[in-house]
C-alpha cells in the first residue's frame, strides 16, 4: 500500500546533531530514544545512532522499550530510566539492560550480573535517591561491582535562568565526590546547550536537541538540524463556491471560488486539531492555509491558482521553511508533544 503520510528521517541531520552535541558537551552521548525516539521511530533512529562514534548508549523510559531495543542487538548499552516492576528486573538484566537504582532494597533485588546506574534526585523530585541517601546506595552498588553509572536530571536547564540547575549540579557533585568513579551524566539537551562542558561528566543525554529543536534563547549556541520532515499526500482536489463552507462546524466560508486539496493526515496521526484556522502547509511551492476544522484523517487546504493534483505531497513541517516549532505553536502544544504524537499510520522513512 502507498503511504498517505510519511515522516522522512534525515540520517545526515541526526548524524550532524549527534556530532555537534557531543562536541558541545565534550562527552559521548547516552541518546534518549524513548517514546519511539520522540516520534521519529525507535528502530530507525537507534540503528543509525548506534553506528555513530559519539554515541555510547541509548536510553528509554519503559521496560517494553528496553526489551525491544535490547533485542535489536545494536552493540550499545541500553539504560532504562524509570524503575521496573520487581518481576521485570530479572528479564531486563538477562537482556543486558542497565537498570536505574535509587534504594537499598533495589540493590538487594538486583541480580548479580546486572549493571546499575545510581539515580540521584537533586531537585526534580521525580525519581531517584535524595542526595543524603544516595551515597549509601551507591556504596552498596560499588561494593557489589555493579555501579556502572551515576546520574541526575535537571528541572530547568532549558530556561534562561540557570540558578536552580546550578544548585542541582552542586548537589550532584557532592554525591559524585563521595563515591568511587563511575560514568557520571546529568545534562539533558538544555544542559548541554546551556552549560557546554561540565567538568567531571562522562556522558550527556540530549533528547529533543538531538532531534533538532532548541529553546529560543539557545538557538545561537550551536546549529542543529530538524531530523523529521512530515509530508502527506493530496487525496482529492475540488472547487467550492462563494458562500459554501468547508469541514466540521462549517467554520470556514468561501468568499470566492476556491480550489481545495484534501490532505491525508489528521489529528489521529498527530496533526494538532487545535491548529484549526491557524495552520499552514507548504504545497505546490507555496505556503497555503488549512481551511476549516482539522479532521481525524485529513484536512483541507486552499490551493487556488496552484497546479496541485491528487498524489502530490504537502509538507506539514520539517527542515524547510515551515518548522515543527511553528506547528506546535498553532496547535498549542510543545515540540515534544507534537513529535511524540506522530501516529502509527505515518510511515517513518530513513533518508
Ligand atoms: C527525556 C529525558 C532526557 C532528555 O531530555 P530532553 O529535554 O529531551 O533533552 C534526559 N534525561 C532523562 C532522565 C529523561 O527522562
Amino acid at each position: 500500500m502507498l503511504s498517505r503520510a510519511v515522516a522522512h528521517i534525515s540520517a545526515a541531520a541526526l548524524d550532524h546533531n549527534l556530532s555537534t552535541l557531543a562536541q558541545r558537551s565534550g562527552t559521548r552521548l547516552l541518546l534518549p530514544v524513548k517514546a519511539d525516539a520522540y516520534g521519529h521511530g525507535m528502530e530507525v533512529v537507534a540503528r543509525r545512532a548506534a553506528a555513530h562514534p559519539d554515541v555510547w548508549g541509548l536510553a528509554v523510559a519503559t521496560p517494553a522499550e528496553a526489551e525491544t531495543l535490547a533485542r535489536l542487538n545494536l552493540g550499545r548499552p541500553v539504560l532504562l530510566l524509570t524503575p521496573p516492576a520487581p518481576e521485570e528486573v530479572g528479564p531486563l538484566a538477562d537482556l543486558g539492560v542497565r537498570l536505574p537504582v535509587g534504594t537499598l532494597a533495589e540493590v538487594d533485588a538486583l541480580p548479580a550480573h546486572a549493571q546499575a546506574h545510581l539515580k540521584v534526585d537533586t531537585g526534580m523530585n521525580r525519581l531517584g535517591a535524595r542526595p543524603a541517601d544516595a551515597v549509601a546506595v551507591g556504596r552498596a552498588l560499588a561494593g557489589r561491582g555493579q555501579l556502572e553509572g551515576i546520574y541526575t536530571h535537571f528541572a530547568t536547564a532549558d530556561e534562561p535562568d540557570l540558578t536552580f540547575a546550578r544548585t542541582q549540579l552542586g548537589r550532584f557533585r557532592a554525591v559524585l565526590d563521595a563515591l568511587p568513579p563511575a560514568l557520571a551524566h546529568c545534562a539533558n539537551g538544555g544542559g548541554v546547550l546551556s552549560f557546554g562542558q561540565i567538568e567531571g561528566m562522562s556522558l550527556a543525554r540530549p533528547g529533543l536537541a538531538a532531534y533538532g529543536y532548541v529553546p529560543e534563547h539557545l538557538r545561537r549556541v550551536c546549529p542543529l538540524r530538524p531530523v523529521m520532515t512530515v509530508r502527506a499526500r493530496v487525496n482529492q482536489h475540488h472547487t467550492v463556491y462563494p458562500g459554501e463552507t468547508v469541514s466540521y462546524g462549517a467554520l470556514w466560508r468561501a468568499e470566492r471560488e476556491t480550489e481545495v486539496a484534501v490532505v491525508g493526515m489528521g489529528y489521529a496521526d498527530g496533526y494538532p486539531r487545535n491548529a484549526t484556522l491557524k495552520a499552514e502547509v507548504l504545497i505546490g511551492g507555496e505556503r497555503r492555509p488549512v481551511l476549516g476544522r482539522i479532521c481525524m484523517d485529513q484536512f483541507m487546504v486552499d490551493v487556488t491558482g496552484l497546479d496541485v493534483q491528487p498524489g502530490d505531497w504537502a509538507e506539514l513541517w520539517g527542515e524547510g521553511d515551515l518548522t515543527a516549532t511553528e506547528v506546535a505553536r498553532w496547535g498549542e502544544v510543545i515540540e515534544y508533544e507534537l513529535l511524540t504524537g506522530v501516529g502509527g499510520r505515518v510511515e517513518r522513512r530513513l533518508a
